[in-house]
């Protein structure tokens, strides 16, 4: 997993070496030993279970399903579980790992984890969904809990599927336990602002981007590639905040107005026809291109591998704040550090998601929950932190932000892990 060579433009679009790639360098910049690094690669737990559901046509399928606790050395393992037809070993390990890098930057007590089952939700009914995530949670029932490893939402689950989970969890331990699983609906421990987080986030560190290049929000040109969850309401923020979002580029296609367009009049035309096509009050331009054109922050929201060694030299904005996780491939770093293109990495920039499911954890332990004001509030205070962190770690060290980032983060866990000391 961990390449010691430069990447191929072929390697270069793979996440999770491009992270590795990055772990190397940020561990040699730390000086980290040879000991340390095997403890930091290799993952603290990783659980493999097969288990059989019974399919609504009678017929019983055999599923796979993994939970990996990449690090508890902070605190327990938080990560999502994944359901679709791809789910491997490998990527579930990766993205544990990139979890417990995410946590330390934004410094919440938490390690990394990861799960998935080999499944595809979109061919499978409701009743087949539920019965795959009990059976699921059942078969990790041991290895998850509130001090030990607090699963989430990822592709293909959502807030339901937590409330499964929290309640086959609470079933066997035969008392309820909010706090297993985070993602849930409001109504049954989930907290206010959630699911406007990771947007939020961008705002917070684009804001102070802005401030460290003396900009003006109204002055401000963002273009935003996805506009789901994180990019839709990332748009939507910043619009709301001054900020001018001058294109928005969907999987179909990407609309452009110079002057910025009315964010809550494309969501609602979105929401009507399914596409940001056709959107009156903007022009039409090509998808990829739509990423390379002129403006100040480009926001990828959407997906991986999004700016590579092949467009970044084209790529004109000032700061590139990274909503989606691994937008940016290893080979685009040095092109876009040459550029002295500002970038916001993903591990700080999308850690709004995670540090409101901090707080939804904390609340839930609690038993005592916050409104949206102190929720906000709070977010921003770890957000701008986070940042000012990073930043000065940059500085600091004489690395681009990304490099910082991972420092950073590999830096607070290795301490706490000499602090803890090796039980033996
Ligand atoms: P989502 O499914 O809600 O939205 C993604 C959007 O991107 C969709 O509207 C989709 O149509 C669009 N899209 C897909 N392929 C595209 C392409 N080739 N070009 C342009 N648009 C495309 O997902 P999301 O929750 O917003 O997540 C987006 C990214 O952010 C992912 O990388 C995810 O891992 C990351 N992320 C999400 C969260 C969160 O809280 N949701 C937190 C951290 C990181």
């Amino acid at each position: 997993m961990i390449l010691e060579t430069t990447p191929s433009v072929d390697q270069e679009v793979n996440p999770w070496q491009s992270a590795a790639h990055r772990f190397d360098e940020a561990a040699s910049k730390l000086g980290l030993d040879d000991g340390m690094r095997k403890v930091l690669r290799t993952p603290a737990m990783e659980l493999t279970v097969n288990f059989p559901v019974a399919l609504d046509d009678g017929r019983i399928e055999v599923f796979t399903g993994y939970r990996v606790q990449h690090s508890i050395a902070r605190g327990p393992a938080k990560g999502g579980i994944r359901f679709a037809p791809d789910v491997s070993i490998d990527e579930v390990r990766a993205l544990a790992a990139w979890m417990t890098w995410k946590c330390a930057v934004v410094n919440i007590p938490f390690g990394g984890g990861k799960g998935g089952v080999i499944c595809d939700p979109a061919i499978m009914s409701e009743g087949e969904l539920e019965r795959i995530t009990r059976r699921y949670t059942a078969e990790i029932f041991e290895f998850i809990g509130p001090e030990r490893d607090v699963p989430a939402p990822d592709m293909g689950t959502n807030e339901q599927t937590m409330a499964w989970i929290m309640d086959t969890y609470s079933m066997h331990k035969r008392h309820t336990v909010t706090a297993v699983v985070t993602g849930k609906p409001l109504n049954l421990g989930g907290s206010r602002g959630r699911s406007e987080a990771t947007g939020r986030g961008c705002l917070i560190v684009s804001n102070q981007a802005l401030a460290r290049f003396r900009m003006r929000p109204e002055d401000t040109r963002v273009i935003v590639q996805g506009f789901g969850n994180v990019g839709g309401m990332a748009a939507r923020l910043m619009a709301e905040f001054g900020y001018k979002i001058v294109a928005v580029v969907e999987y179909d296609g990407a609309v452009y107005n110079r002057h910025g367009l009315d964010i809550r009049a494309l969501a609602a035309h979105s929401k009507e026809t399914g596409s940001v096509k056709g959107f009156a009050g903007a022009e039409e331009v090509d998808r990829d291109e739509a990423l390379l054109m002129d403006c100040d922050i480009l926001l990828p929201a959407a997906k991986e591998n999004v700016i590579t060694s092949a467009n970044a030299d084209r790529v004109k904005a000032k700061i590139l704040c990274e909503g989606a996780n691994g937008p940016t491939t290893f080979g685009a770093d040095s092109i876009l550090q040459e550029k002295r293109v500002f970038v916001i990495p993903d591990i700080l920039a999308n850690a709004g998601g995670v540090t409101v499911s901090y707080f939804e954890w904390v609340q839930d332990r609690q038993g005592y929950f916050w409104n949206e004001k102190l929720v906000n509030e709070r977010l921003e205070e770890i957000m701008v932190d986070s940042f000012n962190d990073v930043i000065s770690y940059a500085e600091k060290h004489g690395v681009n932000n990304r490099i910082a980032a991972y420092m950073l983060a590999l830096d607070r866990v290795a301490f706490a892990i000499k602090l803890r000391g090796l039980y033996a």
